[in-house]
């Protein structure tokens, strides 16, 4: 049975990003992954599954050596963000309001994770094991004793079987995802609810020239998003246009043909679109969900696996990589004072670190969602009256729509 300091379970974005900053501590890490992510070839078309990747998560993926190889494949960096429901509150968010150059890129989800294998595959002090799956997990009981007046027993190990192969470790990081096993297995409890509605994206080639702006019109069922993504086809661009609305619908416009699906397309979402051709879509449900606790007896929680967020305002990666960041500063800090670092008095300092600022984003955003789709008069008026004066009142432009956008780039 091999032996390491610490053990990734999910090689997702997360998942990969964590292996790596725990390396750079100099901890021996395995990381275990279900599925190898497909290479990358040029020809591909573009993937359905994209985010958008904040300054503070650039900077993350820099930090770990991955987002060379992002910009050098394919990445379309946004300049402006315009968010509306009636049209004359539309409310823009400028880079150069932050003194940045840019607010984010649109990145596709596997380029970002096979750019992170790359430098997980290049430390000699990571392991994988892929394709392999989690099959069950022991925890220690007697983790923590008396003769260690209260604080862990050094030589408490988390035991794991995988499909092929055990492990043990000192700590196991689940990183497996909404649906975590290592969640469930260490018993750690959620809560979270069912949204009822369903987002569909759609990838489209696109007319007009609009590449450095991410916009979103709210309606009461939901809104419409509009990311750009990278290169030139033979409309004129590309993008990912991504709709909510409730599950039955989405499910109808999920059955459509392409054809037909950008007839509705063209119906509903605002002109500032342009002509487009759909070329590819996928439907998601929403749920949220927040683990009860992010750390117990040496096992600990990292993005999706901790936290599921309405993907409205597209903050669950980026805050993914926020806990990763926390997590390798708790440790590095334990480390430096001579502590256990796998002890349950330090990883509570992740916890504490992070759980509130999860919280308050997914409370926000939740807010959001529900504030948007009241169909009362008074509301629908109030809101609009708030994105106006975003715009429109001096005070408010630029002191708390900066603050708000500098918020919302993780800056
Ligand atoms: C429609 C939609 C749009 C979104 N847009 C954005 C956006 O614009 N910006 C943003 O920040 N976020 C966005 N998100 C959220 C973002 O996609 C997730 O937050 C992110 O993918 C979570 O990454 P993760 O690594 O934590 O989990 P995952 O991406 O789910 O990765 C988990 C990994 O664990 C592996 N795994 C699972 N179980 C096991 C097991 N038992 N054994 C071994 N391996 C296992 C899986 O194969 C996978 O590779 C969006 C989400 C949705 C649904």
């Amino acid at each position: 049975m091999e032996h390491f300091d610490c053990v990734v379970i999910g090689g997702g974005m997360v998942g990969a990003t964590s292996a790596l900053t725990l390396a750079q501590l100099g901890l021996q890490v395995a990381l275990v992954e279900k599925h190898p992510p497909a290479e990358f070839r040029a020809e591909q078309p573009l993937d359905l599954r994209v985010s958008a990747i904040s300054l503070a998560s650039q900077n993350l993926l820099k930090q770990v050596g991955a987002w060379q190889q992002v910009e050098q494949w394919r990445a379309c960096p946004y300049k402006r963000l315009g968010v509306w429901e009636h049209d004359s509150a539309y409310t823009e968010f400028n880079a150069q309001d932050i003194e940045q150059a840019h607010l984010g890129h649109i990145v596709e989800n596997r380029l970002i994770q096979l750019a992170l294998w790359q430098q997980v595959n290049a430390m000699t002090n990571i392991r994988t094991f892929c394709p392999e799956s989690l099959l069950s997990l022991e925890q220690n009981d007697n983790s923590t004793c008396a003769a260690y007046d209260g604080a862990i027993n050094p030589n408490a190990k988390v035991t794991l079987t995988l499909t092929n192969t055990r492990l043990t470790a000192k700590l196991v990081i689940g990183a497996d995802g909404a649906k975590s096993k290592v969640r469930s297995m260490s018993a750690i409890g959620m809560t979270g609810w069912d949204y009822q509605q369903s987002a569909m994206l759609i990838n489209v080639e696109t007319s007009l020239p609009q590449q450095d702006i991410t916009w979103q019109q709210f309606f009461p069922t939901g809104p419409v998003a509009f990311l750009p993504l990278p290169g030139q086809s033979q409309l004129g661009g590309y993008a990912s246009l991504v709709w909510y609305h409730q599950r039955d619908e989405i499910t109808r416009l999920a059955a459509l043909s392409n054809n037909q699906l950008q007839h509705e397309v063209l119906k509903k979402f605002p002109n500032r679109l342009g002509n487009i051709k759909v070329l590819a879509k996928a439907k998601f449900s929403l749920t949220r969900r927040h683990a009860n606790r992010y750390q117990h007896k040496q096992v600990l929680l990292l993005g999706d696996a901790a936290h599921t967020i309405n993907p409205m305002a597209g903050q669950g990666v980026n805050l993914g990589f926020k806990d990763v960041l926390a997590l390798q500063h708790v440790i590095a800090e334990a480390i430096g004072n001579g502590e256990v670092w796998y002890n349950e008095k330090v990883l509570a300092r992740y916890e504490k670190a992070r759980r509130n600022e999860n919280l308050l984003m997914m409370s926000t955003m939740d807010a959001l969602y529900a504030g948007f789709s009241h169909r009362s008069p008074l509301v629908k008026a109030a809101r609009n009256i708030a994105l106006l004066a975003v715009n429109k009142v001096p005070f408010v432009n630029s002191t708390i729509k900066n603050k708000a956008l500098a918020y919302a780039c993780g800056i």
